[in-house]
């Protein structure tokens, strides 16, 4: 045995990741795919790593030192339980079985339960970063047994990207700990594409500028507080023209966005988590209201705002998205890292916010430099229930506020549709809010269903006889 790390599945990701692997000093990489011939054109065409090709399991097995350690790149699903199958087959317990694919955190809890009873050591790893992350040093989010870090941990730290000295991985918790916080990582990721994006269109349809023009309000945007590598990326997108039309390539793309999945389960693990993650269900809904063409044909007739929307002062209304734009940001990291805290009591992981915050900051697609004060805010207050009342963002929230209440009442004045921005500011008005309306629910609730109510001003609870007499007498506590 030669090997002491090992990649199976040799698509993009996984190629990518064991090229990194190879990279580094001291490792041999074993390889193995399904189908023989992306094996052969990775040894083929990258002969400088060395690396050991298997072409069965029970080779790719041979080759790897004790404890046996792979890293598996496949397909998300049956594919990774058929591919775990085989590897608990081939290999001893003791040995350390990774899943680095998108995997739905639950499931990594099944395989963990199930391979640990057989004596296995199974890590649910998310990897963040693409393919590009991946070739050159990905965001690693480990979750699994702490015997495994022994192992993995060094080689973990050895290709994972480099924020400010340190290497972009921690060991995330037990079990499905590593997967729920990639989830989580998509979730804000979704969150923050659908913010530029409102604010891209404010831009755009509030002052006639061109997608080239905001392409240079983006790049001024990523010199201050909003740097981030969304935002680089979104200034490149926008300059880029179409080569077949001369026009600028966004007004040729259909404008129907895709996803994959992992947004929409952060909403449904929320859901059941009962954490309002409003920002990201806005971004996940958003992207499927735009893909029903046929509803969105049927709805261009409805009338609009009567008056046409124009903007007097334009260096004003850009500062004032901008604003917006990052007091929402602040939001949605906030619901966010909302959502890693309950999935950590609900799950008993001990999860590190701010560690998760650090090794955000290079290799994954949500990196920015505004990580760094996320993970000052914990640093300060470790329990901090509420990411935005930190004493940072509490003042960039202060300075941005009455902007982003006009530009939401703008954009709504105009009938330009600004969801992410604006169910935000509802969330932060209804965390501040002394009394919310929810006295009245209470109060619906206990009338058509005796769900019973608490008061403000003795202990107990209380149903009031709606059929009867309309007196309230002491009820059991049934919620
Ligand atoms: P794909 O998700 O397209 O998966 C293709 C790989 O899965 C191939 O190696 C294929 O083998 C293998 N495979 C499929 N079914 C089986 C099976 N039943 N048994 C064995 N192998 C099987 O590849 P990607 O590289 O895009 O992604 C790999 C994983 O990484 C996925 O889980 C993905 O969600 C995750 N990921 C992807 C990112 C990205 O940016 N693309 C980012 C982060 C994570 P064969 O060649 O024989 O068909």
């Amino acid at each position: 045995a030669v090997a002491n790390i090992g990649v199976v599945g040799l698509a993009v990701m996984g190629s990518n990741l064991a090229r990194n692997l190879a990279s580094r000093e001291g490792n041999t990489v074993a390889v193995y795919n399904r189908s023989h011939e992306k094996t052969d054109s990775l040894v083929a065409e990258h002969r400088e790593a060395g690396f050991v090709p298997g072409y069965s399991y029970e080779e790719f097995a041979a080759s790897l030192q004790k404890p046996r350690t792979a890293i598996i790149m496949v397909k998300a699903g049956a594919a990774t339980d058929a591919v775990i199958d085989e590897l608990m087959r081939v290999f001893e317990p003791g040995d350390i079985i990774v899943d680095g694919g998108n995997s739905l955190f639950t499931d990594t809890i099944r395989r963990e339960k199930a391979a640990r009873e057989r004596g296995f050591n199974f890590v649910g790893m998310g990897v963040s970063g693409g393919e590009e992350g991946a070739l050159h040093g990905p965001s690693l989010m480990p979750g699994g047994p702490d015997e495994s870090w022994v192992t993995l941990g060094p080689i973990l730290r050895s290709i994972a990207a480099v924020a400010e000295g340190e290497p972009c991985v921690t060991h995330i918790g037990h079990d499905g700990a590593g997967h729920f916080v990639k989830m989580v990582h998509n979730g804000i990721e979704y969150a923050d594409m659908q913010l530029i994006a409102e604010a891209y269109d404010l831009i755009r349809r509030g002052t006639g500028k061109t997608p080239a023009e905001i392409a240079d309000i983006f790049a001024e945007w990523n010199r201050g507080e909003l740097e981030s590598y969304l935002i680089e990326i979104t200034a490149e997108v926008l300059r880029q023209v179409d080569a077949a039309t001369g026009k600028p390539l966004v007004d040729v793309i259909l404008d129907q966005a895709g996803a994959k999945g992992t947004g929409a389960w952060t909403v449904q693990t929320a859901l059941d988590l009962g954490v309002p993650v409003s920002g990201i269900a806005e971004a996940v809904f958003a992207r499927s209201l735009s893909s029903h063409p046929e509803q969105r044909a049927v709805s261009h007739g409805l009338p609009g705002p009567e008056e046409a929307f124009s903007v007097d002062d334009v260096d004003a209304f850009v500062e004032e998205v901008r604003l917006a734009l990052y007091a929402s940001k602040i939001v949605a990291y906030s619901q966010g890292f909302d959502e890693i805290r309950a999935g950590a009591a609900r799950y008993d992981w001990s999860i590190d916010l701010g560690a998760v915050s650090k090794i955000w900051r290079a290799g994954c697609i949500i990196r920015a430099q505004f990580l760094n004060r996320i993970a000052d805010a914990y640093a300060a207050e470790p329990d901090l229930p509420v990411l935005l009342t930190a004493p940072y963002f509490v003042d960039a929230l202060t300075r941005g506020q009455t902007a982003w209440r006009r530009v939401v009442a703008t954009a709504a004045a105009a009938g330009i549709p600004s969801p992410a921005f604006s169910s935000s500011l509802a969330y932060y008005d209804g965390l501040r809010a002394d009394r919310l309306p929810a006295a009245l629910v209470q109060g619906q609730r206990d009338f058509f269903g005796a769900h019973t109510y608490k008061r403000v001003d003795r202990e107990g609870t209380f149903h009031t006889l709606w059929s009867g007499d309309r007196t309230e007498v002491e009820a059991e506590d049934t919620h």
